[in-house]
């Protein structure tokens, strides 16, 4: 069966696109991959999304976005999908051994934050620990942190943590930062910043039902001499990773996999494909963009369609 349109992805930006295209009767297909709800669904208090006042649970925010686009006749499906042919119309989207065919295709799969993988980050994500300091620093007023890198990101989100934060310690595991110079001159003047070279995080301790994160430990890259540093939160930054390896380099992209759209648009380098949210973001990354960027590319799927008839 053809549709008119397949979403692919169901953070803030796919499931804002499918709310708009069944608004606009389009009965838009979602196929959510395997973090239903996006990114937010791993965090706790989001507090910057405008119309919730007194913030909202991420996880809640999303059932929300999903139920909302569901009451216009989004059909959504919690599975992945593993590969698009984009060489001929309708485009093929392949979903395990289900072939769907679609006019347009919004890709909306985000980019994912890298992570260290260990169980203690998994547990206490939400709960002292975080990817986003844009997102999160405001909760460590006053508070001790750790930022995890050696990148432009690990000396931003740094030195904006400074505004809230008492003391933030910045930990790499080289000698030196591969950031620029100019980012890594401002952490070098902040006098609230330390840097704890030559050590890498390896755990961390505290319970999310007992005030979250309280340290992490810490080894030494070339003594192996593992420490325990006290803390009240932890930010990666260690970079990010777009979804986009199941297109198969069939869309233009940056040198990082990132989708390159048209100017004002979310139009990628294939008539018919829209991207939106983080996996076309590598400035702002934040719910509120995403959405943002979901709605247009609905009006533009919409109009892309009425030039099919
Ligand atoms: C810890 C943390 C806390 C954050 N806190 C905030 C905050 O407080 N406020 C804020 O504004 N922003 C916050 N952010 C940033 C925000 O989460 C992102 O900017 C936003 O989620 C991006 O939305 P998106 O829809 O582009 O992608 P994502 O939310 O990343 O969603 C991507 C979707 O694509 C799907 N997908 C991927 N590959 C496939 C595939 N092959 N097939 C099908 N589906 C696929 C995934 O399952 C997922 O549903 C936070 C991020 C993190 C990591």
């Amino acid at each position: 069966m053809k549709h008119n349109l397949i979403i692919i992805g169901s953070g803030p930006a796919g499931l804002t696109s499918a709310i708009y295209a069944a608004r606009a009767d389009l009965k838009p297909i979602v196929f959510e991959g395997n973090q239903p709800g996006g990114q937010l669904t791993i965090t706790t208090d989001v507090e910057n999304y405008p119309g919730f006042p007194e913030g909202i649970m991420g996880p809640e925010m999303m059932d929300l976005f999903r139920k909302q686009a569901q009451r216009f006749g989004a059909e959504t499906h919690f599975k992945n999908v593993d590969s698009v042919d984009l060489s001929k119309t309708p485009f093929e989207v392949k979903v395990g051994e289900e072939i769907h065919h679609a006019d347009s295709i919004v890709i909306a799969t985000g980019a994912s934050a890298k992570l260290l993988n260990f169980e203690s980050e998994t547990k206490l994500m939400g709960h002292g620990v975080s990817a986003c300091a844009t997102c999160d620093g405001f909760f460590f007023r006053d508070k001790e942190v750790l930022v995890v890198g050696g990148g432009d990101s690990a000396m931003e989100e740094a030195t904006f943590l400074t505004k809230f934060a008492s003391k933030v310690t910045i930990v790499h595991r080289r000698t030196e930062f591969r950031a620029s110079k100019i980012m890594q001159k401002r952490v070098f003047d902040n006098p609230k910043i330390e840097i704890l070279w030559n050590h890498s995080v390896v755990d961390m301790i505290g319970e999310p039902d007992q005030g979250g994160l309280t340290s992490a430990k810490v080894k030494h890259s070339e003594t192996g001499e593992v420490s325990e540093i006290k803390c009240d939160g932890l930010f990666l930054a260690i970079g990010h990773k777009p979804n986009s390896d199941f297109l198969n380099n069939q869309l233009e992209t940056d040198d990082k996999g990132y989708i390159i759209t048209k100017a004002d648009s979310t139009a990628t380098s294939i008539n018919g494909v829209f991207a939106c949210g983080d996996i076309q973001d590598t400035v702002y990354r934040q719910a509120i963009t995403a959405a943002g960027s979901g709605c247009m590319s609905a009006i533009e799927v919409e109009r892309y369609l009425e030039t099919l008839h």
